[in-house]
């Protein structure tokens, strides 16, 4: 048995937590150099200057990341003087600015702290990067360390677009049961047995608070509520991703919702929907698979009082393309490391996308 370690992701959350900062990275250097995008930096940065006001800490300059989460992005950000002269890297933004921040900072062997600005997605704490070409296609996963500490400013995420928080929601509600299905049939160690169960923790503060907090957004009001779903989104469902994803020897991290969503990017309509928001007609799917009807319930009527998708009319997709959207679903790692005791064939994939669909059609007769 070899060694291994595991770093937590730490980190702060509050309206005016960027006061924190000084205390937090007070051993890990003095100069920061903060990359990120270009609206999210306007939005962070008299809130970062306030935040390391009459303290060490000095920010030697704003760097835009490039706008994609590229190596040649990253590499070129390397070159610069200031960014080899900083102890620090401040990452500032989505997804792919945390993601090319995570890279570099990795490379370099610098102390990373990320302050996201959007509450879609979980890369701030996330031990991984996705990585494109410069043509934006995909090009590979890249294995960075996680970032020393995420500083989560929750009136910087009530001023973020409300189309992002909706779909980080249905993209969030996928991670309990896919976690929990795709694990089922494995004796779990340590470390991915933590992760399922943190996993079980992901669903209901959706459900409970993600009406008001998509209601709070919209007047850019800090909430209780809207901070519980920008924890569960970032925090939550990052620390379960850290933990479940270890491919070859297992992957829990997603499973069917989101062979529905790659199936979907092989359709016109699909194409034209977040990603979230098609996983969450995914769960639908994978609740539906497995016969969990009570939940499933539950979650179509809670997309039903979002506006996400309780059938494939409501994305654009007709069922004359399962047949190629399972194609392309058995192309991906979820596929590969479906349970194998639990009958996934295409067949059946296929099968369940009509089931949903019958049943999503039938709910809003209904209404
Ligand atoms: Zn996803």
């Amino acid at each position: 048995m070899s060694d291994y370690s595991i770093n937590l992701p730490s980190y702060t959350i509050g309206a005016g937590c960027y006061r924190r900062i000084p205390y937090v990275t007070r051993f890990f250097g003095k100069t920061a150099v903060v990359i990120g995008g270009k609206t999210a930096m306007s939005k962070a940065k008299e809130k970062l200057l306030d935040g390391i006001k009459d303290s060490q800490v000095e920010i030697l300059d704003f760097l835009w990341y490039g706008g994609d989460s590229t190596y040649e992005n990253g590499n070129a950000l390397m070159e610069q003087d200031v960014v080899k002269k900083a102890d620090m890297i401040f990452a500032v933004g989505g997804g792919r600015a945390c993601d090319t921040c995570k890279y570099l900072a990795n490379e370099l062997d610098k102390p990373l702290f990320c302050f996201p600005t959007v509450a879609s997605n979980c890369a701030a704490v996330t031990a991984i990067s996705v990585i494109y070409n410069p043509d934006g296609s995909f090009r590979e996963y890249y294995y960075p360390k996680n970032a020393n500490h995420t500083f989560i400013e929750s009136s910087i995420i009530a001023d973020s677009p409300q189309d992002l928080l909706w779909a980080g929601i249905g993209d969030a509600l996928s991670k309990e049961c896919e976690a929990i299905f795709a694990s089922k049939e494995d004796e779990l160690s340590h470390t991915p047995m933590m992760g399922v169960q943190i996993s079980r923790i992901c669903t209901t503060p959706l459900v409970e608070y993600g009406q008001k907090a998509l209601e709070d957004l919209k007047q850019k009001k800090v909430s209780y509520d809207l901070e519980q779903v920008a924890l569960d989104i970032i925090i939550s469902t990052g620390l379960v991703s850290n933990m479940v994803s270890s491919a070859p020897d297992y992957y829990y991290n997603s499973s069917l919702a989101h062979c529905v969503y790659y199936g979907s990017t092989v359709t016109e309509g699909g194409e034209k929907h977040l990603h979230g928001e098609v996983v969450s007609l995914g769960v639908l799917c994978l609740l539906t698979f497995e016969n969990a009807l009570p939940e499933r319930d539950r979650i179509a009527a809670f997309n039903q009082s979002m506006g996400l998708p309780v059938c494939f009319d409501d994305i654009e997709i007709k069922e004359e393309e399962f047949d190629a959207m399972a194609e392309k679903a058995m192309t991906t790692t979820e596929w590969e490391f479906r349970p194998k005791g639990a009958n996934v064939t295409k067949e059946s994939f296929i099968q369940c996308m009509k089931d949903t669909n019958a049943y999503g059609r039938a709910l809003k007769q209904k209404k």
